[in-house]
């Protein structure tokens, strides 16, 4: 008797993801997805894959088990704080987890040979295997064919001669794969990860390395309009936008942090996340606010401050923006 396989695939909701499951789905494989959220990438993409293929995804929030990978990552970083070979093996090693949690039988990936020039090599595909404490159990259906057999392929869960080689940047084979499967909406390759951002990597650095202490809302702010380093416990960020303000308020907690508003004229929203009430702090976040505001340097504007236990309004001299330049992270 044919026993039905069951495999679990980590996704990004990117069109390679998308199709390994569906060339497995072809072999009669039960597939199912796990897809992981940080402050750095979300799984939103990988929510509306799920959605539009019809395939149960668990979404899992791996902030606390990632952090410490980006003090020191074993296999180093990317071009910026990217440390992308540990990060796909520390997704494997809790997707290898859920997969026995859940009695799956092997791990499968959208991965492809040679897409990345440094995390999607042989060899850094073999590390991920390897630090993932399930070496033989993850299958890369788009690549198989140039890759050691593991073991699904070996007790024929999987037949290897209709899984695929296809390697490089070059996205033809896979756009091929997408019409024959009708597939039409995916996200792209990699969008969406800020580890990747080289402004964003500057701003986790700076939290990481010279504020050192920080709260998990922090390193959702790094995203959020303009920001600011005072001195090494003080950062202001301040909002370049409508959009930008209403972010930045949503992580703004009342009974912690100082926020600063302009009062006459339209302006940003200026944060100071658990903010100490000192001089520094109540004059540089207000010539901050004032000199993003409308006002021209030189003019006087008025300026509201909002403390966990007390609030007042004082005018503030605009200065010239660019005179906060040496501040900016
Ligand atoms: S791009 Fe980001 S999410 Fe993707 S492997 Fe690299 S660090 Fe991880």
């Amino acid at each position: 008797m044919n026993i039905k396989r069951k495999a679990l695939g980590i996704t990004s909701g990117g069109l390679d993801s998308i199709l390994s499951a569906l060339v497995l789905k072809d072999q009669g494989i039960d597939v199912f997805w796990i897809s992981f959220m940080t402050p750095f990438f979300s799984s939103d993409a990988a929510i509306r894959a799920a959605k539009a293929l019809n395939i149960p995804l668990k979404v899992n929030d791996i902030t606390e088990a990632y952090i410490p990978l980006l003090n020191s990552p074993k296999a180093g970083f990317g071009k910026n704080m990217n440390p992308c070979m540990d990060c796909h093996a520390l997704m494997f090693a809790i997707a290898g987890k859920e997969m026995e949690k859940q009695k799956a039988d092997f791990l499968f990936s959208g991965e492809v040979v040679g897409q990345r020039p440094k995390s999607q090599t042989k060899n850094s595909l073999r590390y991920v295997e390897k630090n993932s404490g399930f070496e033989g159990l993850i299958l890369r259906p788009l690549s198989a064919k140039l890759l050691s057999e593991t073991i699904p392929e070996k007790r024929g869960w999987v037949d290897r001669d209709k899984l695929f080689n296809i390697t490089g940047r070059s996205r033809k084979v896979q756009m091929e794969m997408a019409e024959k499967y009708g597939v039409k909406e995916y996200s792209s390759p990699a969008g969406g990860c800020l580890l990747t951002d080289s402004t964003f990597s500057g701003r986790l650095k700076d939290v990481l390395f010279v504020q050192k202490d920080y709260e998990i809302r922090e390193l959702y702010l790094l995203k959020h309009g303009r920001h600011f380093r005072i001195n090494k416990r003080l950062k202001a960020i301040v909002g370049r936008s409508k959009e930008d303000n209403e972010n930045i308020l949503k992580y703004y907690r009342e009974d912690k942090d100082i926020l600063i508003n302009p009062v006459s004229l339209p302006g940003p929203a200026v944060l100071i996340v658990s903010g100490e009430r000192t001089v520094q702090a109540e004059k540089i976040g207000g010539l901050l606010c004032a000199s993003y505001t409308k006002a021209k340097p030189g003019e006087t504007t008025d300026i509201h401050i909002m403390y966990p236990d007390k609030e007042k309004t004082f005018q503030v001299k605009a200065q010239n923006s660019s005179e906060f330049k040496e501040l900016m992270i």
